[in-house]
């Protein structure tokens, strides 16, 4: 059987070109809405599959990856030639692109995998190419949060799902050692929780599926006792996902009582 691009996996290019990131859910109707017309019905993997490979000689390819606020499965289109972040520099300035490092800096040290705006204003005075005001860096945050590199919650701003999906090897690169892999599912983990005794990460929405109905929650590495308070998290279905995504947050995590 011929697998070919078509014009359904072009139109379906074409959404994630516009769209830049997409949750599965939606790529999958999509997928099924594109090939209505066709008598077997589009598995979405192969779909992607069939894309790739023409994407390949062009060094694009759309992959997939857990938002670590929803924890759902989205699909990116990456650009596999540039992993670095002077592939934003068409868009961003050099001194928005050095404050979107230091940013980067912050979420990468905390331990939940995020960076207040009051911090990233501080950084903002250090900068070496060129010094920002605190409108401009405002104003920057904003533009960040639109281009979907950066997700912001009352003032504290995290790395998107894009942002991971697309600058993974970048990250994994300069950051090395400071970022880990998430135990459960080994994608990297920024907002997650870590065992106090061996250090082992555990994304959030990982650790609510994994711990999920645990009386004794132990660290899957080490086996010690798992001190955090484990998260909730409504795993929605797909007509449900699109219209309240916002409430989807987990339970509040910030308990490190330790039970003995
Ligand atoms: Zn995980």
């Amino acid at each position: 059987m011929a697998r070919q691009m078509t014009d359904s996996h072009r139109r379906f290019l074409q959404t994630m070109m516009s769209n830049g990131v997409m949750e599965s859910s939606k790529a999958n109707a999509l997928c099924l809405h594109f090939c209505r017309d066709q008598s077997v019905p589009a598995q979405l993997d192969e779909f992607i599959g069939v894309i790739n490979a023409e994407l390949q000689p062009m060094f694009m390819h759309i992959r997939k990856g857990m938002c670590e606020d929803d924890g759902h499965q989205y699909y990116a289109l990456v650009n596999m030639a540039e992993t670095d972040i002077t592939r934003m520099s068409s868009d961003y300035a050099d001194n928005e692109l050095e404050l979107f490092r230091k940013t980067m800096d912050l979420i990468v040290d905390s331990e939940r995998g995020r960076a207040s705006s009051t911090d990233i204003l501080n950084c903002a005075d250090r900068l070496q190419t060129k010094k920002m005001k605190k409108k401009e860096v405002e104003n920057l945050l904003d533009r960040l949060v639109q281009d979907k590199w950066l997700n912001e919650k009352r003032g504290e701003y995290t790395l998107s799902t894009r942002c991971i999906i697309e600058m993974e090897p970048y990250i994994r690169n300069i950051y090395q050692d400071l970022v880990k892999p998430c135990a459960i599912c080994h994608s990297l983990a920024f907002q997650s929780q870590t065992c106090e005794n061996c250090g082992v990460r555990i994304h959030l929405p990982c650790a609510a599926k994994f711990f999920k109905n645990n009386t004794d929650p132990r660290c899957p590495s080490c086996k010690d006792y798992w001190p955090h308070e484990i998260p909730v998290f409504q795993f929605q279905t797909l007509s449900q996902s699109a219209s309240s995504r916002a409430s989807t947050a987990p339970a509040s995590t910030a308990s490190r009582t330790r039970r003995k």
